[in-house]
């Protein structure tokens, strides 16, 4: 029986390429660079994916991520930008952008008073704290937990051993961790033993080496789940 889910935040609750989009936009004016496109905002998000994805496997820290995701997007579009300023434009500009994946507020709303919640999120601190904050979520869970407060990431055995340590004793088949990243969030449920629960709304390939218990489209699937395991 499932007692706590451990919810990933960006793009498991939170509409974060919206989000990215948006703030990207309004920091480009900031800087007086040219109009923001669409293939634009791709292009930034394509590399800073990949940044994302060196510091899951411990090639970057966070500072060389979130700096450096931004002067090898200068450098491809030849933008006389500084990029660490750039970074903390945007970043401060992020949090004011939040908006929920369809009816994600509603259904963690529904479950709180069934279920412990608890928000498991990799990311800058302020940003991630001010995003909890507007959007509600550090209101209706539990608790949450950041990965530059814990001092160490998802998927690592000693962000989940932090978590544990900081919630009521739970046996960890009886957690259920939900998020879209199989390198972050479900690879940290398998190392760890929880239920895990892959959030696939454009229905992606699994790839080999991890283990999926449950795969939804939508945040309310998560109903029969948990009906499911009883
Ligand atoms: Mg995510």
């Amino acid at each position: 029986m499932i007692k706590v889910i451990l919810w990933d935040v960006d793009a498991t609750l939170l509409d974060f390429k919206k989000s990215e989009s948006l703030a990207l936009k309004k920091t480009f004016a900031h800087f007086g660079l040219e109009n923001c496109t669409d293939s634009i905002t791709e292009q930034y998000s394509a590399i800073n994916q990949r940044y994302w994805q060196r510091l899951e496997q411990g090639e970057l820290t966070k500072e060389q991520v979130l700096v450096g995701r931004f002067e090898e997007f200068f450098a491809v579009r030849g933008y006389d930008a500084h990029a660490q300023s750039f970074c903390e434009v945007f970043e401060s500009s992020l949090p004011d952008c939040v908006e929920f994946i369809g009816n994600a507020k509603a259904v963690i709303e529904a479950l709180s008073k069934n279920y412990h919640q608890y928000a498991v999120t990799n990311g800058a601190r302020a940003v991630q704290r001010k995003k909890l904050a507007v959007s509600g979520i550090a209101d209706i869970f539990d608790g949450v937990f950041i990965s530059d407060e814990v001092g160490y990431e998802k998927p690592s055995v000693n962000f989940f051993k932090h978590v544990l340590a900081n919630i009521p004793s739970v046996d960890t088949n009886e957690i259920l961790i939900v998020g879209d990243s199989l390198t972050s969030d479900i690879k940290g449920g398998n190392n760890m033993g929880f239920k895990t629960c892959w959030f696939n709304p454009q229905s992606l390939p699994l790839k080999d080496g991890y283990t999926v218990n449950y795969q939804i489209k939508n945040a309310e699937d998560i109903f029969d789940i948990l009906k499911f395991e009883g």
